[in-house]
């Protein structure tokens, strides 16, 4: 295969990147030593030629406002190829989404001064070890320097175990254990749930045909070896087989869980089994949270070079407890609204001591995660809790962004009546052109038979709206914070909560009206349905994307700041999904090519495209 992978001409850096008519020659660098690894996993369609000019895709308009230069030299010329994008300023801080928005990554007892690899100034943090309780308890307290993320404590209860121990109350800290090969080097529940873990890994494994296209396409060449990644996310099945991958392409993994509830006990006993260092179990406290991180970082003669993070728990960590690490580190990928929300946070303060991969704002996240993902859990979320049936009912869904979109389209097709209330005239006119009403909440109000927010705002929802509901009115959140329904206003004296099933609430009025809230307020999707595993696929394949190219990125193609996965690598994302579809993609001709100036393999969209 010629193809190369990445451009790095495509990384979108953010804050305030500008808009550059660039020549061709600079529009497409190739990977400095990173090429023939990642070459072996090119794209499956059109062959052609890498040293192709590179596409006009990626020359903006014309310059306009908030146009300006931006570099994206070629490597082969010893310069330094950087992000070329469309001007973009951090979304998440513009939104204001966070609501630990305010917290930065730097621990207040320091400053973080200093740039590992270009080293400037030095992280001011004493690197001393952290004394954990000894006796942790369930609930755990906050003895830490900082507050769980809102991430770690969302809780994917539908992550079902098939093996449930829960009976077991044993801490996994004050466990033995070893695997059939005699290492010790984890801590999960119970390692003897392995057999059914690895069960789960192979179930996820057929609905994840990228990663496993990677593992092939790497044909022996390893694009990570002596990569030592940190990670820290959710332990699913799904996550076992990007750790797996990972390991595949050469990286040494160490794995922590991003969310006190999420692990699945048997993947990560299946993971343990295999070799893989794993500290994660479900129900931990928040003591055994930072324990299980500490524990992967903290490991005599290995040192990461690597972070993979969701929820940036684990960037604060080792920002707070060994910066002096990030003098090897060669890169962090985020996944989640918050953690990138964080280093975007670092950047702005010049803080940020290494390139991070914003994996959260990828064409293949946004459009893949927060659509689709949602248009197929939201029904499922509302099944599991309520039994409800949907045809007939009336729904007012609060948001018409992706997720909204993905929520309408889902109720729409299983014969609901779907009302929309949205600020912004533009995706009111798709709505509405969707064919969808448009309303303002107060109109529909009473009549509804289920609210849906999903706007990444506060109250919308408020009590004065909780209070207009009719009996029976369901009314849950598919947006990132638990603040879009105005929960709290409903914990007064007068009205009683009744505990009906897990992850449902009748709350009562004096009168006797109830209504459901589900998961008060939290993420619905995530707290009382899984997620599809396809498109866990999708953000999986692009994390370990993100991964090779940081990692193998010639020194100085990513300086010290927060960049966008380059298009050509979601291209890349999207091409290894389409063979699970038999579908057939159409090559450009060169002539067509030509007349559209495109480099037949892509990037086939400028960065201002918005699909
Ligand atoms: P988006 O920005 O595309 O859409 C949000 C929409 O809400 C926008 O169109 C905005 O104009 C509208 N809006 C804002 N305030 C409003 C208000 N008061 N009333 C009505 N409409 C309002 O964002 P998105 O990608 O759709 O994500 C929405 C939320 O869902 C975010 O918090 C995101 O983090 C979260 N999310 C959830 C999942 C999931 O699996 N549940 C997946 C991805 C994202």
């Amino acid at each position: 295969m010629s193809v190369q992978v990445v451009s790095a001409a495509a990384t979108a850096k953010v804050p305030e990147v500008e808009l550059k008519d660039l020549s061709p020659s600079e529009a497409e660098p190739q990977l400095g030593r990173s090429a023939s690894a990642v070459s072996a996993m090119a794209p499956p369609a059109g062959g052609g030629d890498p040293e192709a000019p590179a596409p006009a895709a990626e020359r903006p308009p014309a310059p306009g406002p908030g146009s300006g230069p931006a570099a994206a030299l070629s490597p082969a010329a010893g310069k330094v190829p950087q992000a070329s994008a469309m001007k973009r300023s951090d979304p998440h801080h513009q939104h204001q989404r966070h609501r630990d928005g305010g917290e930065a990554l730097v621990s207040p007892d320091g400053t973080v001064t200093e740039a590992p690899r270009t080293v400037k100034k030095q992280i001011q943090f004493a690197d001393q070890k952290q004394e954990f309780n000894k006796r942790p308890t369930k609930i755990g307290r906050r003895s830490l320097s900082r507050s769980i993320s809102q991430s770690s404590t969302d809780s994917y209860s539908s992550a079902a175990s098939y093996t449930d121990s829960s009976d077991d109350e044993t801490s996994p800290r004050d466990k033995q254990q070893k695997n059939s090969k005699g290492s010790s080097d984890f801590c999960v529940k119970n390692i003897k749930q392995a057999e059914f873990g690895r069960r789960e890994i192979e179930i996820a494994e057929q609905e994840m045909p990228a990663l496993m296209a990677l593992r092939k396409r790497a044909q022996g060449e390893k694009p990570l070896a002596g990569a030592k990644i940190v990670g820290c996310t959710h332990i699913t099945a799904q996550t076992a087989v990007l750790m797996e991958t990972l390991g595949a392409l050469g990286a040494q993994c160490r794995w922590a869980a991003c969310n006190i509830y999420s692990t699945l006990n048997e993947v990560a006993a299946a993971l343990a089994e295999s070799g893989f260092p794993v500290f994660a179990w479900k129900g931990e406290s928040e003591d055994d949270f930072w324990w299980c991180i500490d524990r992967c970082v903290n490991v005599e003669g290995w040192q990461p070079n690597m972070i993979l993070d969701d929820g940036g728990d684990l960037t604060h960590w080792i920002y707070k407890k060994y910066p002096n690490m990030f003098k090897k580190i060669k890169g962090i990928v985020e996944e989640s609204v918050t953690g990138v929300h964080r280093l975007y946070q670092l950047s702005k303060a010049g803080k940020l001591c290494v390139p991070a991969m914003n994996v959260n704002d990828s064409v293949t996240k946004q459009k893949f995660d927060n659509l689709y993902c949602c248009r197929e859990s939201i029904l499922d979320g509302l099944k599991r809790t309520t039994d409800m049936m949907f045809g007939g009912k009336q729904v007012v869904v609060c948001g018409y962004g992706e997720v909204g979109k993905g929520c309408c389209a889902a109720l729409k097709a299983m014969g609901s009546i779907v009302y929309v209330t949205e600020i912004d005239p533009i995706c009111a006119l798709q709505a509405c052109m969707d064919g969808f009403r448009l309303v303002k909440l107060n109109e529909v109000i009473r009549q509804v038979d289920i609210v849906i927010t999903c706007t990444g705002n506060k109250n919308v929802v408020t009590r004065e709206h909780l209070d207009r509901m009719k009996n029976s009115c369901i009314v849950c959140n598919m947006g990132h914070s638990n603040t879009e329904i105005d929960v709290a206003s409903l914990r007064t004296p007068e009205l009683t909560w009744e505990r009906v099933r897990s992850q449902v609430d009748h709350v009562i009025w004096p009168d006797g009206k109830r209504i459901v809230l589900l998961a008060e307020g939290r993420l619905l999707n995530l707290s009382c349905s899984t997620v599809p595993t396809f498109v866990l696929s999708i953000t999986a394949t692009t994390q370990a994307l993100a991964l090779i190219e940081l990692y193998n990125a010639p020194e100085g193609r990513y300086k010290q700041d927060v960049y966008l996965l380059p298009k050509k690598m979601d291209e890349y994302v999207a091409s290894l999904h389409l063979p699970t579809f038999d579908a057939h993609l159409t090559e450009l001709t060169d002539e067509q090519a030509k007349y559209l100036g495109l480099n037949k393999n892509g990037p086939f969209k400028p960065n201002y495209y918005r699909y």
